[in-house]
């Protein structure tokens, strides 16, 4: 994509910056993704990639049922479908998530 990073240094505001450190998610990947458009459903390619990644169980407590993908950095706060900012959540687990961040 031409110009991707041009005028976009502002996109991303300190307090995700942070937050995007101390999840220890590349900006920039971020930052590149946020002038696409953005389409909430995470590929049936990716989605399969990300399961055979995490061995088809939740990545906090192990659970190989009702497994959801999760976005580390949040899809809503700009964060993309690349594989290392997805993983395997149970339902429960990505419920608890909403609540607090972890
Ligand atoms: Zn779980």
């Amino acid at each position: 994509m031409l110009g991707a990073t041009y005028g976009m240094q502002r996109r991303i505001t300190k307090a995700q910056q942070r937050y995007a450190d101390q999840l220890g998610v590349e900006v920039a990947v971020v930052k590149k993704r946020s002038k696409e458009k953005r389409n909430r459903k995470i590929p049936a390619s990716t989605r399969k990639a990300v399961l055979n990644r995490d061995d088809h169980s939740c990545v906090r407590c192990g659970q190989k049922s009702e497994l959801t993908i999760d976005h580390i950095f949040p899809f809503s706060k700009g964060g993309g479908h690349e594989l290392e900012n997805l993983r395997v959540l149970c339902k429960s687990c990505n419920e608890l998530k909403s609540d607090a961040l972890f």
